[in-house]
Order: structure tokens, then C-alpha cells, then sequence
């Protein structure tokens, strides 16, 4: 189990070794995640991973591994979802403030790695941008890990067959909340969403050498409807979100044995 900071007294984190001690920060979203997922979807899943990475730790001889966990930034920056009934975003500014002053906080404490737990990858680039100001400003060593292996073939392997799009919203999303709570998903009212205006493109996509600023309203269902998600979350099991957040786990461990190796 990885400690969380807020549980923390003063006393017990005036003992923390704050020079190696790596403090974890999830940063989720609150946005919608289609018909059939909770709002909170990214915000859950970075919970989750804490937990399944504590857990890939200890299988890994790791289980006193120095870390910390920060609380989960439960908002982050969902310009792409914003006209969706729900989604609650930061401008870019905002964000990069929030995050700058959390990181500053933890620097007059003595911390020296951050590691930021990407669990909405809407907010990437601006801690791509946050963390060369952070190192560059403050000598942080302020490393970045995305949450998702969503390459790994054991997560690719989970994937309906046919279903291409898979992404945002979708089979595997839906699946990590139904493995941590199936209650807060509606799978009945799932629907597909794929990127229509991009469909049949040579180079002009969603990602890649030639690309928009897309928003979700891009993607959308077989008849035309805007439903902002990637992908067919009809196939979605807890078992199949189990093995997304275990694999995307152990494959966090050789990243963070390295980055205690990290001299800054
Ligand atoms: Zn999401």
C-alpha cells in the first residue's frame, strides 16, 4: 500500500525522507465520459491506479518503496468537453498555476521528485509545459507517467473486436470503473462514437504529423449525433477493467525504480 500524504500528521512527515521520497500526483478530469460512464471517470481511475500500483509494488519486492501519494487533483483541464452537460474544466492558466503552486509547496518542504500521474490526457501538455518550468525555475526533478498501457497487448487483448476507436469514454474506460465500482455505470445507454470528419483522412487526424485542436463534439455516433466518446463501451466488463489497471500498474514499476535512481 503507497501512503497516502494526506493522512500524514506533521510529525510523522517531519520523518519523511523528502530528498528521495517521490511524491505521486494524480491528476484526473471531470468531464463527461458518454451515456454510460460517471463524470468522475478520470478522477476514479487515478484513485484506482494509486491503489493497483501499491499493490504492483509490493509484487515487485518494492513494498517499502518511497513514496508518497498526493490527493487526487480532481479537476483538471476538459476545454475539449465543455459544452457537454457536467464537464467541469480550468482554463489552461488556471491549471498551470494550481499545479506550479501545489509543486512550489511541496519544494519548500525539501521534496525534490514529483511524479505527475497523467489520468486525463487533455491535461499533458500543460505539464509537459509545467514540468520543464519546474525544473528549470526550482531544480525539481518533476517526472511525468501516463496512467493507461493502452498499448500493452494484454490491454489491447481486452478490446472488442471491430471496436477501433476505443478511447475516451469507451470499452476500456468503462471497464476501469466497472472494476472498481459497476454500480456507477449505466451500460445499457451506451452508445458508439467514432470520429466521423476524420474517417477515410491519409494525414489529416485526430493525431499524428497533421492534426485540429479537436473537441469532443467530433466524435460522434453512427447516425451524426455528437456523443463526445471514442470507441463502443458495450463490451465493457470489471474483469477486463481489472486487467487494464494491473498491467497499466506493473508497467509503472521499471519507470519508478528508475526515477529513484534519478540524481537531479
Ligand atoms: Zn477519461
Amino acid at each position: 500500500m503507497i501512503r497516502k500524504y494526506m493522512e500524514l500528521t506533521r510529525a510523522q512527515m517531519e520523518q519523511v525522507d523528502r530528498e528521495e521520497t517521490i511524491v505521486l500526483i494524480p491528476v484526473g478530469a471531470l468531464e463527461q465520459h458518454g451515456n454510460q460512464a460517471p463524470l468522475g471517470t478520470d478522477d476514479i481511475i487515478a484513485g484506482a491506479m494509486v491503489e493497483y500500483l501499491g499493490r504492483a509494488l509490493e509484487e515487485a519486492g518494492e513494498g517499502d518503496f518511497p513514496i508518497l501519494a498526493f490527493p487526487v487533483i480532481p479537476v483538471g483541464l476538459s476545454t475539449e468537453h465543455k459544452n457537454f452537460c457536467g464537464s467541469v474544466t480550468l482554463k489552461p492558466d488556471t491549471y498551470y498555476h494550481l499545479l506550479y503552486d501545489i509543486s512550489e509547496s511541496l519544494y519548500r518542504h525539501g521534496f525534490k521528485k514529483l511524479a505527475f500521474l497523467v489520468c486525463h490526457g487533455g491535461n499533458a501538455p500543460v505539464i509537459q509545459v509545467l514540468s520543464r518550468e519546474l525544473r528549470s525555475d526550482l531544480g525539481l526533478s518533476p517526472f511525468i507517467l501516463s496512467a493507461g498501457a493502452f498499448g500493452h497487448p494484454d490491454v489491447r487483448a481486452t478490446v472488442s473486436e471491430g471496436n477501433v476507436y476505443d478511447f475516451h469514454g469507451g470499452e476500456m474506460e468503462t471497464s476501469m470503473v466497472m472494476a472498481v465500482d459497476p454500480s456507477l455505470v449505466r451500460l445499457e445507454t451506451a452508445e458508439a462514437g467514432i470520429p466521423s470528419a476524420f474517417v477515410g483522412n491519409q494525414t489529416l487526424k485526430t493525431a499524428g504529423s497533421v492534426t485540429i485542436g479537436w473537441v469532443s463534439e467530433d466524435w460522434k455516433t453512427a447516425d451524426g449525433k455528437p456523443i463526445g466518446i471514442g470507441g463502443d463501451p458495450s463490451g465493457a466488463t470489471a474483469e477486463k477493467g481489472r486487467i487494464i489497471l494491473e498491467t497499466s500498474a506493473r508497467e509503472l514499476v521499471p519507470g519508478l525504480l528508475e526515477i529513484r535512481k534519478w540524481k537531479a
